[in-house]
């Protein structure tokens, strides 16, 4: 039997060949790539087995520290790496056992474990704290695997090991980095969290993670995002070409919850290299995007409560402009008719005094009185509160509606009517006159409210419906009062005309007028529906405005 050139004596050819044999399925890529490419390139080239002194070379030279042990882990071979790693020379360490790189910290569990599989004729693999020569520590990955003879028993150990120190300071560093940025990114109030581009959420911090809770589990980061592009659809263009967009106000919807909690949204595009093998050359980066989520429903609220008095100091200013207005009109109106009378008998008795040459003291009298009346009519004329020049602007009707049905809470409350308030959720905008249109609102519900105050209906109800039909906004007010007779369904629309006898205190007959004055302010129709006969049913189209 030829014996090896190694520094032990006892290892044979065929226990040096086995060991090779089981080293070249150890995990170690390097050495296991070179020791095929030799043995191929020698069968190749010489046709026969490879020499054992080449397979001797190639683990004296391997990269990692090599070291075989008998059964009871006494070292009888060590490479050259593994005196580089642990700072034993050949001549230190071999005869002596592995154990002397035990430093012990290592948990004797480890050990068990090592010794249970070694024993089960398998291979065993773990991570333990060696100590050098020089006392020094480091942190092993070991690979254990046992040489097995022809009968398949153990005859020796093969060890390979790495010192993995440095790797593992790495991790910590990346771990401690991580909890670090982790215990940051929690400790921040805004709702944080990481979406990869098919909107999966990756990352959350505590504050989303809360929001999730109160969104009894739904995705918050879908919600908020789903509703930007409900509240405007340009945003989904943003979303598709990746593009970081900052403090968009967002209101998101809690099921269950009648008012929408409000977010200020940012989304910030970030690329991080790839982690796969194939980025390793190419170098790929992947985008994920940050979205942060700052929840301002309190002072959305705040500000909504504020936007609210002031709507409703000028809704009584507008209320009261438009009685002064109504009541000045309806004078100028009542005047008008006397005065024109005693103009037209002034005229005849000034062409019958030219024919007759009549007494002219009475028609100087008349003809002052005319004058006076006249200039009566222009004052009362010029009195009339001009309204405010406003500029149209994009609408929401059912925001109109709603802002309606808050100023007028009491009077309905007051007065035991229900109201049954079916509002189209996506109702597309109106361009128009903001104020003319909240009292067109206004106007048609307190006629409602007098129409059922007037009846004996036992159904008190109002309902306020909102649709949208191809480019129209459709907008119906249904009240169970008496409704109104066919004959005068068009009658209603016309100045000073009121159903209500002598038309006194505040029922001008100027409501419907004005309702119909703004109607074709925005191109819009009004009727009162025809076939609805369980009260009156006064539907509105108005154009949906253009983009
Ligand atoms: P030990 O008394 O050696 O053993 C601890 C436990 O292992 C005990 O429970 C004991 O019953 C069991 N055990 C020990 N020897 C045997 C055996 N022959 N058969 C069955 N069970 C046994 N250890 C390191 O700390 N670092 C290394 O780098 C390292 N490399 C090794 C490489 C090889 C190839 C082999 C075979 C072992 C290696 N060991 C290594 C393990 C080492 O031999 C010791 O078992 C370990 O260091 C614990 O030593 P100890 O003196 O504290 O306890």
């Amino acid at each position: 039997m030829t014996e090896l050139k190694v520094n032990f004596p006892s290892v044979s050819t065929q226990a040096l060949s086995r060991l090779v044999e089981s080293y070249l399925h150890a995990p170690s890529p390097t050495l296991a790539k070179t020791l095929r490419s030799l043995l191929a390139e020698w069968e190749v080239e010489q046709e026969q087995p490879l020499p054992p002194q080449i397979l001797e070379k190639a683990l004296e030279q391997s990269p990692v520290a090599v070291s075989i042990t008998d059964l009871n882990a006494n070292i009888l071979y060590a490479n050259a790496c593994f005196t580089e790693v642990t700072g034993y020379s050949p001549d230190e360490i071999i005869g002596r056992n592995e154990s002397v790189l035990s430093y012990k910290s290592t948990p004797l569990e480890v050990y068990q474990a090592l010794w249970q599989t070694l024993l089960e004729k398998q291979r065993w693999s773990g991570v333990m704290v060696n100590k050098r020569k020089d006392g020094s520590r480091y942190l092993a990955e070991l690979c254990i695997t046992p040489v097995l003879d022809k009968d398949g028993e153990p005859t020796h150990y093969l060890g390979i090991h790495r010192d993995i120190t440095a790797v593992f300071a790495l991790e910590q560093q990346v771990k401690n980095q991580k909890a670090l940025i982790e215990s940051v990114i929690d400790s921040t109030p805004a709702a944080m969290a990481v979406l990869d581009t098919h909107h999966k959420v990756l990352l959350d911090n505590h504050a989303y993670k809360k929001l999730v809770g109160d969104m009894r589990g739904k995705e918050t980061a879908h919600a908020l995002l789903d509703s930007m592009v409900k509240e405007d659809a340009g945003f989904s263009t943003i979303l598709e070409q990746r593009q970081s967009f900052h403090e968009i106000e967002v209101p998101c919807y809690i099921r269950g919850g009648v008012e929408p909690r409000w977010f200020l949204v940012s989304g910030i595009w970030f690329r991080e290299l790839a982690s796969t093998a194939d980025a390793f050359f190419s170098g790929e980066k992947v985008p994920y995007l940050l979205l942060l989520a700052q929840e301002i429903t309190a002072q959305k609220q705040q500000q909504e409560e504020i936007r609210r008095n002031a709507m409703r100091r000028l809704m009584a200013e507008e209320e009261l402009t438009q009685g002064v207005r109504e009541t000045l009109a309806a004078a100028v109106y009542q005047l008008e008719s006397p005065f024109n009378m005693l103009s037209a008998a002034l005229d005849m008795l000034q062409r019958r005094e030219a024919k007759n040459a009549m007494d002219g003291t009475l028609l100087s009298v008349l003809s002052e009185v005319r004058e006076q009346g006249e200039n009566i009519l222009r004052n009362l004329h010029n009195a009339i509160p001009q309204a405010s020049v406003i500029e149209p602007s994009s609408i929401n009707f059912n925001r109109i509606i709603h802002d309606v049905l808050l100023v007028s809470t009491e009077r309905l409350l007051s007065q035991g009517i229900v109201i049954d308030w079916q509002p189209l959720p996506t109702l597309p905008p109106l361009h128009g006159l903001e104020p003319n249109l909240r009292s067109m609102v206004k106007q048609l519900l307190d006629n409602a409210i007098d129409a059922i105050s007037d009846s004996d209906a036992g159904l008190r109800e109002i309902v306020l419906q909102t649709t949208s039909e191809e480019s129209w906004v459709c907008f119906s007010i249904t009240d169970s009062g008496p409704g109104v007779p066919e004959t005068m369904r068009l009658k209603v629309f016309e100045p000073f005309f009121s159903t209500r006898s002598g038309s006194s205190g505040h029922h001008t007959g100027m409501g419907l007028s004005l309702v119909q004055e703004v109607i074709n302010q925005h191109a819009g129709t009004i009727e009162i529906d025809p076939d609805y006969a369980d009260g009156c049913r006064v539907q509105i189209r108005f154009p949906v405005a253009r983009v």
